[in-house]
């Protein structure tokens, strides 16, 4: 299977381009019209490889590309790697493959915050010299119980009047590895009552005795974010730093480290994050899920991640589609699920062949059929584009068709299967019920009809009427197929909102359920990722898990929304 991105597929063309410039796109206007920047544009995925990619970095990946690629600019992916504990190298890949997967070239090569250790070590030194950066001995807890409060102002460190000669020689010995971790850590010297908690001393390096996925064992210090983040950006070169709302209040560092240094400052810009219900989108939490086994991977269909939406079935163009339409805001909210799913539709229904699938067969005997006949009906694989061209479905005597298409006595309102009443089979023949065959529990295991031979669909000269036309596979040309129903994942719409209540307690028990389908004879040549809509049941992709022998179909998305009425 090949996941690389064929950029003669339509999919990749189907983009909804919204026209209207949101407030990123105001501001880069603005400065391109002042020169700023010698009218670059340069942003930056900065991902921290703790987890795989989630639907809330999809957002960001479609801004941060999706605005320089707008204005002619780049943008690098650099990996935040300053936590050697929590990062893989697993992640590094899992990131890059979907990034690449939704359609998204960064500029150069793969980048690393540690490509710049050596540089930000060289930087420390420079703001210690300035008597801007001192060696704290105190522990965590006396660090945070001298950090005051918004409202009551924090203690200096004892430790923080060193002498330029003692903090360079301490930091030195840092680095060397002579100190336990938790014993030492440099911290920028400059207002222990500001306002802004973030300026009130915060830490640059902290000793860490782990290997790193990139550096090895090279280092035993390691730079926070806040002081890697920014000088990362401005080593780069990065004009326009795109972050969420968060860092609005670390802003007044990220420009006090890069002010302090004389060094290029790009401009930090903080949008909302994106919030969607019904999911948790922390790498946290989602690793929780995995680690305790109520997912089967970062990548099973359940999953808010890249790897799971893919493996789902969720086109890489609904994704895009679905940031688009989310657009950049200035103020969190939380969007519906519902969006999503809307822009897997519209995609899957342009673009995925329509087949027969019967997920809950009974068995049908057309009792007028001449035994062993089969007819080869022509069938338009999707009438949203006719480019897709038809294929032949068998006909037979024997087939199946959906239980819950078949009622004994069915209200007036049911317009499908009962006794005395007419039916079209797709393409086919209209029917008409005569006998039911029972079970000694009295379940109805075949449902006896006859057909009218002279309905046959695109010719029909009957002149009989039907109401409802329902979809079949012939019982001696079906194939098995494993089915996986999925749900979403959490039954409550904010999982995370409930004080004193773990978000796992609110896991849908019956996020999947798996059957096995019968399903029409030219689904036997199938490979993983290719989209179906099953007639009347949602779309399908067949999972990476499926073989020529075992076929497995995962359920992307029903048909239409089941859970509004619920
Ligand atoms: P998480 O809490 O899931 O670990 P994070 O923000 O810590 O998220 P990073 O790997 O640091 O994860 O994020 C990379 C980039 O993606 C950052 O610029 C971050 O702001 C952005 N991002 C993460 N989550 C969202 C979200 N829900 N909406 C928009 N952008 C997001
Ligand atoms: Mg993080």
């Amino acid at each position: 299977m090949s996941e690389l991105i064929n950029w003669q597929n339509p999919i990749t063309q189907m983009e909804t381009k919204k026209e209207s410039r949101n407030f990123i796109d105001l501001i880069i206007e603005e400065d391109l019209s002042n020169k700023k920047n010698e009218s670059r544009v340069h942003t930056r995925f900065p991902p921290e490889p703790n987890g795989y990619m989630h639907i809330g970095h999809v957002k960001s990946v479609c801004v941060n590309f999706g605005t320089a690629s707008k204005y002619g600019g780049k943008t690098n992916l650099r990996f935040d790697d300053t936590n050697p504990i929590a990062e893989d190298v697993e992640y590094v890949e899992s990131i890059k493959k979907d990034i690449e997967w939704l359609g998204f070239k960064w500029d150069g090569a793969v980048l690393f915050a540690s490509n710049y250790f050596d540089q930000l070590h060289e930087f420390a030194i420079t703001l210690i010299k300035k008597g801007k950066a001192y060696v704290d001995d105190s522990s965590a807890e006396e660090i945070a119980a001298m950090k005051g409060t918004p409202t009551v102002p924090g203690t200096e460190s004892p430790f923080r009047d060193r002498s330029i000669e003692e903090n360079l020689d301490l930091f030195k010995r840092m680095k060397e590895g002579e100190f336990d971790e938790g014993t030492k850590v440099l911290r920028a010297k400059i207002d222990m009552s500001n306002s802004n908690m973030h300026l009130r001393d915060p830490l640059m390096y902290r000793i860490r005795k782990a290997k790193h996925h990139q550096t090895g064992s090279t280092w035993n210090i390691y730079p926070m974010y806040d002081w890697a983040h920014g000088l990362s950006d401005s080593i780069e070169g990065i004009t326009h730093s795109i972050c969420t709302l968060e860092f609005e209040v670390h802003r007044p560092l990220y420009e006090w480290f890069l002010n302090e240094l004389e060094v290029f400052c790009p401009q930090q810009i903080e949008m909302a994050r994106l919030n969607l219900s019904y999911t948790i989108m922390s790498k946290r939490r989602l690793k929780k899920l995995v680690e305790l086994n109520h997912v089967n991977g970062w990548d099973d269909p359940r999953m808010p991640t890249v790897s799971g939406m893919r493996r789902r079935g969720y086109p890489a163009v609904s994704l895009r589609n679905f940031a688009n339409r989310v657009g950049v805001a200035r103020r969190n909210h939380v969007i519906d699920v519902s969006l999503l799913e809307f822009s897997v539709r519209e995609t899957l229904n342009k673009t995925a062949p329509r087949v027969m699938a019967v997920l809950d067969p009974i068995k049908l005997i057309i009792t007028n059929y001449p035994e062993g006949q089969v007819e080869q009906l022509t069938m338009i694989n999707n009438p949203e584009d006719e480019t897709q061209g038809s294929r032949q479905v068998p006909f037979s005597r024997d087939l199946y068709i959906e239980r819950e298409d078949f009622m004994e006595d069915p209200p007036k309102k049911f317009f499908r299967l009962g006794i005395g009443r007419n039916v079209r089979l797709k393409g086919a023949y209209i029917i008409n019920c005569h006998d039911v065959v029972k079970n000694d529990n009295g379940e109805v295991t075949e449902i006896h009809c006859t057909y009218y031979p002279e309905s046959k669909s695109g010719s029909d000269t009957s002149g009989v009427k039907a109401k409802g036309t329902l979809h079949f596979v012939s019982i001696p040309h079906a194939i098995d197929a494993e089915v996986r129903l999925y749900d979403r994942l959490f039954m409550d719409e904010a999982p995370m909102s409930h004080k004193d209540r773990d978000f796992l307690e609110f896991l849908n028990p019956d996020s999947l359920s798996v059957i096995t389908a019968k399903v029409e004879p030219h689904l036997k040549r199938v490979n993983p990722l290719d989209s179906f809509q099953f007639m009347r049941k949602g779309y399908f992709a067949v999972d990476a898990d499926s073989t020529p022998e075992h076929i497995v179909f995962n359920r992307t998305v029903t048909l239409r929304d089941g859970w509004k009425k619920k």
